[in-house]
C-alpha cells in the first residue's frame, strides 16, 4: 500500500481546551525538530495533525514520532478523492494484505454530512466489494481483527487500518522545568522520560568522583543524555558535578551505615541549588520504593528533609521488570547496563541503614562544614549539551 499521509492523534491535550493552541504549537515545534532532514510537510489543526509524506517512508517518520510526548497514536493513511471507485479500490488493497481466515469491519466517520452515501451505505459499498473480490475474510461487527477506517472529510476521504500507539502525555515545554538526577543506571533515564512525557522540560545533574569513577562512567552518562535527547527531540543540558571531595569527606567523617543517607542529602542539597539557578521547579530521580536501603520511606524522609522543592519519583511504585521494559523500548537500556561504576557504587557502605534516624544523621553532619565544599563544586560544573558537541566537532572537521 502506498501511503501519502500520517495521521497524528493528540494526547491528553484534547482535555485542555483553553490552552490547546499553545499545546498544538509546542507539539509542532517538537515534530519539526524530530523530522528534520526528511522531505515532509506538517499540517496541524485543533484536534489532529497530518504529515504529508511526499515520497518519504511512513515507517521512518513513525519511528521518529514514537517518543514525542503529546502524540497518542499515529496511522499511515491513504488520501483519496471522494469517489466510490477510488474508495473501493483502496479498501480492497487493504483487505488483500490481511491474513487468511481473519475478520474485518468497515468503520466510517462522516464529517462531511453532504456526502451522497450515509454510514451504512459506505459500509455496504466497501464491505460488499471486499467480500466479492476476496475469499479469505469474513465480516465481524464486534471486535473484528481488522478495522478499515474510512473518514469522509470536506477535502477528501482518508482511509487506514493501522493504529500505532505512541507516548501520549503532553507536549514538551508546556509543563515547566525539572532537574533530573541522572546516575547512569537503568532507572533515572526512564524517570526522565516519564517526566518529559507530562510536558516537563528537563536538565540533568550527574555527580562523579574522579579518579574513583572512570572517565568511561561519565561518558556513559553523556551517551545517555544523547539518547534521551535524540529520542525526545529535545537537547538535554547535563551538569556534571565534581563530587570527589564531598564523597571522600563523607566517607571519612560519617559512620559507614549512615553515609549513604548523607551522600544523598548532599546531592539533593546541591540539586536544589542548581534548580534555583536554572529555573527548575522540581527535582526528579529514579527512586523506587523498597529497591535499596536508601529508597525506603524512612530514608526518603531523611533525605527529603534538606529541600522544600518537590521531589518527583515517577518510578516509585513500578516493578523492576516493567522499568527494564520501558528502558528497552526507549533505547537507553543497552547503555545503562555498561559496567562502569558510578560514585555511589564505589563508596557503597556494607550495611546502610534502611531506617536512618534523622536526628543521628544531623548530629554527625553537624561536625562537618560541607558548605564551602558544596560551593566549590558548584563553581566547577562541567556542562554538556548534545548538539553543541556536534557543532563543535563539525567545526573541528573544517580545520
Ligand atoms: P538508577 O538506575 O537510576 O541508578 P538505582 O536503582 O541504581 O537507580 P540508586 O543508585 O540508589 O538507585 O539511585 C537512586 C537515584 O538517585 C537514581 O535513580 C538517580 O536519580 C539518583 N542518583 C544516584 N546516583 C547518582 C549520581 N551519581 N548522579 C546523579 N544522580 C544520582
Ligand atoms: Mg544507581
Amino acid at each position: 500500500m502506498k501511503y501519502d499521509h500520517i495521521l497524528v492523534r493528540y494526547g491528553e491535550m484534547t482535555l485542555k481546551s483553553k490552552n490547546r493552541k499553545m499545546f498544538v504549537s509546542a507539539l509542532k515545534k517538537r515534530m519539526v525538530r524530530a523530522l528534520k532532514g526528511l522531505d515532509i510537510h506538517i499540517k496541524t489543526n485543533r484536534d489532529r495533525a497530518y504529515i504529508v509524506l511526499n515520497e518519504t517512508d511512513p515507517y521512518v517518520v513513525i519511528e521518529r514520532l514514537k517518543h514525542i510526548s503529546g502524540i497518542l497514536s499515529v496511522s499511515p493513511v491513504v488520501r483519496i478523492d471522494k469517489e466510490e471507485a477510488a474508495m473501493k479500490d483502496t479498501a480492497l488493497k487493504f483487505a488483500e494484505s490481511f491474513e487468511e481466515g481473519k475478520t474485518f469491519k468497515i468503520e466510517v466517520k462522516r464529517a462531511d454530512k453532504t456526502f451522497h452515501l450515509d454510514t451504512f451505505g459506505i459500509q455496504h459499498l466497501l464491505g460488499g466489494y471486499i467480500l466479492e473480490h476476496t475469499n479469505h475474510l469474513t465480516v465481524k461487527v464486534k471486535k473484528p481483527d481488522y478495522m478499515i477506517m474510512t473518514e469522509v472529510r470536506q477535502d477528501a476521504v482518508y482511509m487506514y487500518y493501522e493504529r500505532i500507539a505512541c507516548l501520549g502525555g503532553l507536549p514538551l515545554g508546556t509543563g515547566g522545568k525539572a532537574l533530573l538526577m541522572l546516575s547512569g543506571g537503568i532507572d533515572s533515564p526512564v524517570a526522565g522520560l516519564e517526566i518529559m512525557r507530562k510536558g516537563v522540560e528537563i536538565e540533568a545533574i550527574h555527580f562523579h568522583s574522579p579518579p574513583y569513577t572512570s572517565p568511561m562512567a561519565t561518558d556513559k552518562v553523556k551517551q545517555l543524555v544523547d539518547i534521551m535527547s535524540e529520542q525526545t527531540g529535545f537537547d538535554i543540558k547535563l551538569h556534571i558535578i565534581p563530587f570527589t571531595e564531598l564523597q571522600t569527606t563523607i566517607y571519612d567523617r560519617i559512620p559507614d551505615n549512615l553515609s549513604m543517607t548523607t551522600t544523598r542529602r548532599v546531592m539533593l542539597t546541591m540539586s536544589e541549588k542548581l534548580s534555583h539557578k536554572i529555573g527548575a521547579e522540581a527535582v526528579a530521580n529514579g527512586e523506587n520504593l523498597g529497591q535499596v536501603a536508601s529508597q525506603t520511606l524512612t530514608s526518603m524522609h531523611a533525605i527529603n528533609e534538606v529541600t522544600s522543592l518537590p521531589v518527583l519519583r515517577p518510578l516509585l511504585t513500578l516493578e523492576k521488570n516493567d522499568i527494564i521494559k520501558m528502558a528497552k523500548d526507549f533505547g537507553s537500556y543497552e547503555t545503562s547496563i555498561l559496567p562502569y561504576e558510578d560514585c555511589c557504587t564505589i563508596f557503597k557502605p556494607k550495611a546502610p541503614k534502611t531506617k536512618p534516624a534523622l536526628e543521628k544523621v544531623k548530629h554527625f553532619e553537624a561536625s562537618v562544614d560541607f558548605e564551602p565544599m558544596i560551593d566549590k563544586a558548584l563553581q566547577n560544573i562541567e556542562v554538556y549539551v548534545p548538539n553543541e558537541k556536534e557543532e563543535k566537532n563539525e567545526f573541528e572537521d573544517l580545520l
